[in-house]
């Protein structure tokens, strides 16, 4: 079968590889009809993992399933399903407590599994006409509908970037009413947008500097902040002291203490890269602009990755992983701060009704559809993020 595999920094390549045959009771295999390519691979392409060349990547998987094992009861040949981009086994004290992102069992290694990913077990990747679903009870999401049918972009955001996006407005206490800014209108911020719409949010501000990306800010109903115009911040709060009776709603003394938002969501994380048009200080400067965005008592959700070891990182610091927080700014003005990987169960079956019944269409964020032949390409682009490439689906139409 066809599979994309590391090879090395910005390289990827497509390889013959053989099909799953080795099964245990519990596994199901999945012919896989699409995958997505994640920011979060452009960690392992732009060469800051330790993943070894040669193995194969994709952690964003849909198909039908193929075959089970003797003791897998709820999943049939012919479902139709979608992978939580994270491995679990339901059972740990993690699981239990709907922490699938931070299961125990499942990687000898880590503190969590997932598919074709550096450090997250042996698991291999869907990014390949066919994949190993370990404990396939837990790990498969059912959904409805034929491959390829009107819903197949909007199901396939259920593996990743939606529920995580989602988790990004959880972890900042989006709610009804609340005013949110969104640092990166990447998959994850776009869907981090969306969500806080469904949250009932009154304002969501996105900030990035990629005209297409800013463009489907304003698609999805919220306010698209380009960087490139000056200082997000800034832009922020000017937007808002102009919002009719916004200003006229506050009691003296409040007016100079609530100009920023109450949720804040960093969709960014560690960039290695530099953007010669917007002079960034890395990732450092998105965690900056969120503690200067947001107000007292507020929220700040972190689903961005910070990873390390990165040699290649510019401080001495960063190549460890560590990237400074004002911890008396956050303490004085009592913000808390959350972050981690999502764990994907806890919310996709809502997620998946709310696509279902027709009150979400996250999958108009796609821009691409390929095959796997032109998926070192797509790699290329959409890790420069030229031409429009923002979301981009490798397909096997069989
Ligand atoms: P992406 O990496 O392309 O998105 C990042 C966006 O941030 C880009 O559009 C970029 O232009 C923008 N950006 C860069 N620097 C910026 C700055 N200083 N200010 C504002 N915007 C800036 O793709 P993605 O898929 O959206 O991934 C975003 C992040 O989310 C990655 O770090 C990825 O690893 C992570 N992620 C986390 C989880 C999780 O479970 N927590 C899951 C999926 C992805
Ligand atoms: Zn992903
Ligand atoms: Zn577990």
């Amino acid at each position: 079968m066809k599979a994309v595999v590391f090879e090395g920094k910005s390289r990827m390549r497509v390889a013959d590889e053989n099909k799953p045959e080795a099964m245990g009771s519990k596994d199901a295999v999945l012919r896989v009809t699409t995958s997505a390519i994640c920011g979060s691979d452009l960690h392992m392409y732009e060469g800051r993992t330790a993943l070894p060349a040669g193995q194969m990547v994709g952690h964003e998987i849909m198909g039908v399933i193929e075959r089970v094992g003797d003791a897998v009861t709820s999943i049939r040949p012919g479902d139709r399903v979608v992978l939580p981009f994270n491995i679990a086994c339901g059972y740990c004290y993690n699981c239990h407590r709907g922490y699938t992102n931070m299961c125990l069992t499942m990687n000898e290694e880590g503190p969590h599994a997932a598919y074709g990913y550096a450090g997250m077990g042996p698991y291999r990747g869907g990014q390949a006409e066919y994949v190993l679903v370990p404990n396939a009870d837990f790990n498969c999401l059912k959904v409805p509908g034929q491959p390829f049918d009107q819903w197949e972009d909007d199901f396939i955001l259920l593996a990743d970037v939606f529920p995580t996006g989602y988790f990004g407005a959880e972890l900042a206490h989006v709610g009804p009413g609340k005013s949110v800014a969104i640092f990166g209108a990447g998959p994850v911020g776009l869907m981090a947008a969306l969500s806080s719409r469904i949250k009932g949010a009154s304002e969501v501000y996105v900030v990035d500097f990629i005209p297409e990306r800013l463009e489907k800010v304003k698609e999805l109903g919220a306010t698209p902040i380009n960087a490139r115009d000056g200082d997000p911040v800034e832009q922020i709060v000017t937007l808002r002291a102009n919002i009719p009776g916004l200003q006229g709603r506050l009691r003296p003394g409040e007016k100079d203490k609530l100009k920023g938002v109450d949720c804040v969501i960093d969709a960014v994380g560690y960039q290695a890269r530099d953007d010669k048009d917007y002079a960034h200080e890395k990732s450092t400067q998105v965690l900056d602009n969120m503690v200067r965005i947001v107000n007292p008592a507020g929220h700040i959700g972190i689903v961005g990755v910070y990873i390390a070891p990165d040699p290649g990182a510019p401080t001495a610091q960063a190549k460890q992983g560590v990237f400074a927080l004002p911890m008396a700014e956050l303490f004085d003005k009592a913000v808390s701060v959350g972050m981690g990987q999502c764990p994907v169960k806890r919310y996709n079956e809502y997620l998946r009704d709310l696509i279902i019944t027709g009150h979400a269409r996250p999958g108009r964020i796609v821009s691409h559809h390929i095959r796997i032949d032109q998926a070192p390409e797509a790699y290329k682009k959409f890790d420069q993020r030229t031409d429009g490439y923002t979301k981009v689906l490798i397909q096997f139409p069989g």
